[in-house]
């Protein structure tokens, strides 16, 4: 038998910990370890509560969390509660699927004011993140900001321009939604270095925003180069510019209170605001020769006293494991930290691609650990029961996949009408449901 430990229970964790169950046969016992005792990672975290079908992936993650040889250790955090070096001692392979928590900076003068949030935090706070419950980002004034042109950005705009009807059957926290409807905010303005033609934005996400209840979304036709030029873009990003283009051809509804305002060639230079933010001093961009935006010297100001930064994600380094500074990610080739260690997902990639994305992730690090491990093999680890005593002596208390199951029906049985679930968004509140 071999032991292996998976830390981290999003998807990257889920689709190794389903790899090495297939490669090894019944020859495996795997331990999904998580700070949380509640699973999934972003997909309960991160994915927008207004996305609910996207959610359903994690039943294919329960499959995996039900079946044998395979454990959820929860409400441990390796790095804190147990060391990596330690894992490797205990277990034959330990893979990091840490993910990449922590929003990267925009480096510009500012950016500490009050009101200027990373996306991961502002995300985290409408999705019932522990860290996140008392951010109270400032909604009182009228215009807002979202800088970065990707996915992350749009829901970030698109959960600031809803009304409350329109989060029936999401599973949006309390706390947001209550905030959210006394938002005054009317201008959401979505910045972004370059052009249409740059966006990491996909359809599905932008002809939302043609549907949207309260806003109408406004793009300058200015900002486009000719339409011939939409000919080379791959068939994915055509769709977007062609739907961005259609957004600049309808003019904005009268009836509809808030604009979500695309901001093209928009460089922001530095925040402005008397101890709080006000303003985006922005400049000017252009396209160079290599596709990069150049400034202008032309500049100007975007007004918003709540700006949520959507640049990227890094991935926090462990004690013990070699680290990519300027990647962000743990450094590895192919998968492979070291010896007998391995990173897979966001740890391994860095913030790219969808859920999706990390299947073919972890079943190509699974297909490697088989290669270093011949299944069959065994050896003398302790695995989850010299795990189980280490954080014992150490009064740490591990939960298990009964105990999230037990979570998970207190959060539908205290649904609102038409929610899901009324997810608890406090760490006390899950192991107060277990009687800790
Ligand atoms: C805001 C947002 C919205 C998104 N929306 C979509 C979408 O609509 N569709 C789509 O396809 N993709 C979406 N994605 C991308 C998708 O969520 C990621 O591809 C995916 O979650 C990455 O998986 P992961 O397992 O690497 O990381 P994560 O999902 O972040 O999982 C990491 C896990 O590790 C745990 N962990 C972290 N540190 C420790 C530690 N020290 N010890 C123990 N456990 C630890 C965490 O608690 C977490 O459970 C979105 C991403 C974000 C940020």
């Amino acid at each position: 038998m071999r032991h292996f430990a998976v830390v981290g229970s999003g998807p990257a964790g889920f689709y190794t910990a389903e790899a090495l169950q297939k490669a090894f046969e019944g020859h495996a016992r795997i331990d999904i370890i998580d700070r949380y005792a509640v699973p999934y990672g972003l997909i309960r975290f991160g994915v927008a509560p207004d996305h609910q079908s996207l959610k359903a992936v994690s039943k294919r993650y329960d499959k995996v969390a039900e079946s044998e040889g395979v454990d959820f250790i929860g409400n441990v955090t390796v790095g804190r509660d147990v060391s990596v070096a330690e894992l490797l001692d205990l277990y034959d392979a330990v893979i990091l699927a840490i993910g990449a928590p922590h929003d990267r900076k925009l480096g510009i003068p500012g950016e500490d004011l009050p009101g200027v949030i990373g996306s991961a935090e502002f995300v985290g706070w409408y999705n019932g993140h522990p860290e996140f419950a008392d951010l109270d980002p400032p909604l009182g004034g009228t215009h807002a900001a979202v800088i970065g042109n990707g996915n992350v950005a749009l829901d970030c705009a698109r959960i600031l321009s809803k009304t409350r009807a329109e989060f029936e059957g999401s599973d949006i926290v309390g706390h947001a939604l209550d905030a959210l409807d006394q938002s005054a905010i009317r201008t959401i303005t979505i910045l972004g270095r370059r052009g249409p033609h740059q966006i990491a934005m996909t359809p599905k996400e932008l002809g939302e925003l043609g549907h949207l209840e309260a806003a109408s979304p406004i793009v300058d036709g200015a900002d486009f180069p000719p339409v011939e030029a939409d000919d080379a873009l791959e068939p994915g990003q055509r769709k977007s510019i062609t739907i961005l283009r259609e957004f600049v051809a309808t003019p904005a509804d009268p009836a509809k209170p808030k604009r979500m305002v695309f901001d093209f060639f928009a460089k922001p230079l530095r925040i402005e605001g008397d101890g709080k933010a006000e303003r985006i001093v922005v400049e000017r961009t252009e396209l160079d020769e290599k596709g990069a935006a150049r400034g202008t010297g032309e500049t100007y100001e975007v007004p918003a006293s709540l700006i949520v930064t959507s640049i990227g994600y890094s991935t926090p380094p462990i004690d013990g494991v070699a680290y990519d500074e300027r990647g962000g990610k743990f450094l590895n080739d192919g998968g492979k930290i070291g010896d007998r260690l391995f990173a897979v997902g966001w740890a391994r990639r860095g913030p790219t691609g969808t859920i999706g994305t990390n299947r073919p992730d972890g079943y190509e690090v699974a297909d490697r650990i088989a290669a270093e491990l011949p299944p069959g093999g065994s050896s003398d680890r302790p695995g989850a029961q010299g795990l189980k005593a280490l954080l014992d002596s150490r009064d740490v208390l591990p939960t298990d996949y009964d105990d999230w199951r037990k979570i998970e029906e207190t959060e539908t049985a205290n649904a609102r009408l038409g929610s899901p679930r009324e997810k608890f968004v406090r760490v006390e509140h899950w192991l107060g449901t277990l009687g800790r």
